[in-house]
């Protein structure tokens, strides 16, 4: 029986949180998507041969003064943290908002991947890879950088997290 899962995708205004949706679900880049609507898409996928339901939560984007929408937490198993590399203020966003989901839920630890996404635009490249990993590290959870655009590494920000809310659960139903 597919196992349904809820992601949300967090991150600041215009880090690529639509087109890396829409890349996954729909396999093709957006260039410009309405960037104040929030979407929820789903996919069904088979990961180490098991299916799954995927509800994607598309949010608006937050910024360091945006209030904790309950609806982003509900019944939410992980999140993707995204930034562009191309931001480093996109960047430095994602400690204040891993507090403020930690805070909400009331937990010390909620499954995260911090995705760098836009790693085509290398030239314009403000937060190197070794920042990203170490991030991923403080936060104990993955790290994925990506293009949207070019669909590279797309799928694998997403296994990742499905991984991690499964070995948390796993973690969970052993105690
Ligand atoms: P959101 O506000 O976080 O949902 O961001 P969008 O998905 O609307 O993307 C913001 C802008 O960045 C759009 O113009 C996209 O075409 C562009 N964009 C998104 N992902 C990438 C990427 O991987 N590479 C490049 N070069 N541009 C991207």
């Amino acid at each position: 029986m597919a196992k349904a899962r809820k992601i949300a995708v967090f991150g600041s205004r215009s880090v690529g949180k639509s087109s890396l949706t829409v890349q996954y679900v729909e396999n093709h880049f957006v260039e410009s998507y309405y960037p104040t609507i929030e979407n929820q898409f789903q996919k069904k996928v088979v990961i180490k041969g098991q299916e799954y339901l995927i509800e994607i939560l598309d949010t608006a984007g937050q910024d360091e003064f945006s209030l904790m929408n309950q609806k982003y937490l509900i019944g939410v198993h992980g999140y993707l943290l995204v930034y562009s590399i191309t931001s480093r203020s996109s960047f430095d966003l994602l400690k204040i908002m891993r507090d403020k989901i930690l805070d909400s839920v009331g937990t010390e630890e909620i499954p995260l991947v911090v995705v760098g996404n836009k790693s085509d635009l290398y030239s314009q490249r403000q937060v190197t890879i070794e920042e990203g990993q170490n991030l991923a590290k403080e936060f104990n959870c993955s790290f994925v950088e990506c293009s949207a655009r070019l669909n590279e590494n797309v799928d694998e920000c997403f296994q990742r997290l499905i991984q991690g809310i499964e070995s948390t659960e796993d973690s969970k139903s052993s105690t």
